[in-house]
């Protein structure tokens, strides 16, 4: 049984405050789990997780990962703006982005962060725009599909990312000639696995990779990228990834491969987004309607603006009724947002306890990938973002959007704004 970090108690009182729905975030949650990490990997001594930005990019939650010994992994310009103005800097940064724009090298440069390369092509590209740093890293696609077990557990050979084989002592070659005395090498082959054999068997490709690379051009290799895809146990069935188990397993094979190659002092990096905040964000909405038609029909507050991966790839959430947390079972609904868009479905055919309008539903793991793939599909508006402090009270750490924002970029039309304005004073506040 899948438990809320919130009772009900806490979000009566929250809710008195800011309105449903709302992304509310678990800080106690979020610096154990981080604790947790970095004690398991506490064997390597450069370990360092570089948080993904694109998973939660709230500064707040940056500063409390900043606090916990992490740095952000950025892929995008707006990304390291946020990293910056948070305090991240230099080799806190880490840039792995693919298909980037000139503006974003520049900035990344600028700042000084740790550029992982998706493309052979960029090493001439981010020389003609930025020129190439000291210490550099390159994205690994090893193609075909990835297995583990002799199950398969992505297909490489079809994803967009990262340099092929070969590519890989061509471009440390041509980096060399450039200037690079220090190299990283990063892959990212599964996402969100709950299989703690993932990390080893990406370990022993990269290892391996990093010995025959070293043989192969004397490059130095610092750091080995392991990137994010650790997932969580999105259903009340699943087992949780055993990051400490992960962790030993990996030592193993660093100890195998990399200490008799005489690279000891190689450091793991991880790029972790959804392990490291996706258990501690909930999205916290109301039910405002009920229907019955052919079938039976919850509608929320909240809708797929608010959190697309349901209606993207399908993916289950756990849905909690609060107060109603030991009733049966003994309703079945599809749990439904307001979008012109039949896939607007939190839930298909749930079996939930009988749920009343007012009803406040918290729906489960929306901490990483949740508020950050919002959009505003029929002019539905982001909601806020809440953090539940470690002493039990409650902050605001963004405000819900509000239609003068999503207005906002018109605003280059004087005449119109002046519509706005005049027709709903209320909201623009004039
Ligand atoms: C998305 C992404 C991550 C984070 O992935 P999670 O599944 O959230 O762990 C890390 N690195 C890169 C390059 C990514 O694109």
């Amino acid at each position: 049984m899948k438990r809320t970090f919130v009772n009900l108690d806490q979000l009566k009182e929250i809710t008195s405050k800011y309105p449903t729905p709302f992304h509310l975030y678990d800080e106690k949650g979020i610096r154990e789990n981080a604790r947790r990490l970095h004690q398991a990997f506490a064997w390597n001594k450069g370990f360092k997780e570089y948080f993904a930005v694109k998973a939660t990019p709230n500064p707040t939650i940056l500063k409390i990962l900043k606090e916990e010994g992490c740095g952000v992994d950025c892929s995008s310009y707006t990304e390291l703006m946020i990293s910056d103005a948070v305090g991240f800097s230099g080799d806190e940064i880490m840039f792995s982005s693919n298909v980037t724009p000139k503006e974003d090298f520049i900035l990344a440069r600028k700042l000084n962060a740790a550029i992982n390369l998706d493309d052979i092509t960029h090493i001439e590209f981010l020389d003609q725009v930025a020129g190439i740093p000291e210490t550099i890293s390159c994205r690994y696609n090893p193609g075909g599909e990835f297995t583990i077990n002799n199950a398969i557990m992505d297909t490489p050979g079809e994803a967009k990312y990262g340099f092929t084989r070969p590519q890989l002592t061509e471009g440390f070659k041509m980096l060399q000639e450039k200037g690079v005395k220090h190299f990283g090498l990063h892959a990212f082959l599964a996402s969100n696995t709950t299989d703690n054999h993932y990390y080893p068997a990406l370990a022993r490709i990269l290892f391996e990779t990093a010995v025959e690379l070293n043989q192969e051009t004397g490059a130095h290799i610092a750091f080995i990228n392991f990137s994010g895809g650790v997932g969580i146990p999105y259903r009340p069935e699943q087992t949780p990834a055993d990051i400490f188990a992960i962790a030993q397993e990996v030592r193993k094979i660093y100890e195998e491969i990399l200490v008799p190659a005489g690279m000891d002092d190689v450091a793991i990096y991880t790029e972790l987004g959804r392990f490291m905040a996706g258990p501690y964000g909930c999205l916290v909405t109301t039910a405002i309607h009920e229907k019955h038609i052919h079938k039976e029909y919850i509608g929320l507050d909240a809708c797929a603006a608010n959190l697309m991966r349901p209606a993207m790839y399908g993916a289950y959430h756990h849905i909690t009724v609060m107060g109603k947390e030991d009733q049966a079972l003994d309703h079945e609904y599809d749990v439904t947002g307001g979008l012109c868009e039949n896939n607007d479905k939190f839930a298909i055919d749930r079996m939930l306890p009988k749920i009343d309008i007012g009803d406040l539903l918290v729906i489960h793991d929306t901490g990483a990938h949740g508020f950050a793939m919002g959009y505003n599909y029929n002019g539905k508006l982001r909601s806020a973002e809440i953090l539940l402090k470690e002493d039990g009270s409650s902050e605001l750490i963004r405000r819900a959007e509000t239609p003068a924002d999503y207005f906002a970029t018109f605003d280059y039309d004087d005449d119109l704004q002046s519509q706005f304005i005049n027709k709903y004073p209320e909201i623009f506040k004039i």
